[in-house]
């Protein structure tokens, strides 16, 4: 084998060997350099752009944190298996409890809109539209 012979050459040539050892320990380094960069940005980026949010299961009542784009339905409960729902807490009676669907209210929703939404999310301990999601 002709590649065998050159590179057993090449390998007992020291000063072929030992450029060649720096070259590979060049690029080792500098694709954990880039890695490490590639880390720190997209960390700083997820934390920017993503926050988190807790899903709750309405039958074991176990949490998880998901990325806020996740939709409902999405996550099954690791637990039992149902949908995970959206993790609601009442301000006035500090229950918890899940919501299958979030109020669809976007930045530009009108008050009764809100109303509406509140009235969704609304306590099933005790009643209160004072309640708001469970933000991580
Ligand atoms: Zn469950
Ligand atoms: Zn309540």
């Amino acid at each position: 084998m002709d590649i065998m012979k050159i590179l057993i050459t090449f390998w007992h040539d020291k000063k072929k060997r030992n450029k060649c050892l720096f070259a590979i320990l060049l690029i080792v380094w500098a694709i954990t350099f880039l890695q490490m960069m590639n880390k720190i940005f997209w960390k700083k980026d997820e934390g920017a752009v993503a926050t988190m949010i807790v899903m709750m299961c309405p039958k074991c009542s176990i949490k998880e944190n998901v990325p806020v784009e996740t939709s409902a339905g999405e996550i099954k409960c690791k637990k039992c298996g149902a949908d995970m729902g959206f993790a609601y807490k009442c301000r006035d009676c500090k229950f918890e409890y899940s919501l299958p669907e979030v109020p669809n209210v976007s930045p530009k929703a009108t008050p009764d809109k809100l109303i509406e939404a509140q009235r969704m999310a609304k306590c099933p301990n005790c009643g209160s539209f004072n309640t708001e999601p469970i933000s991580q």
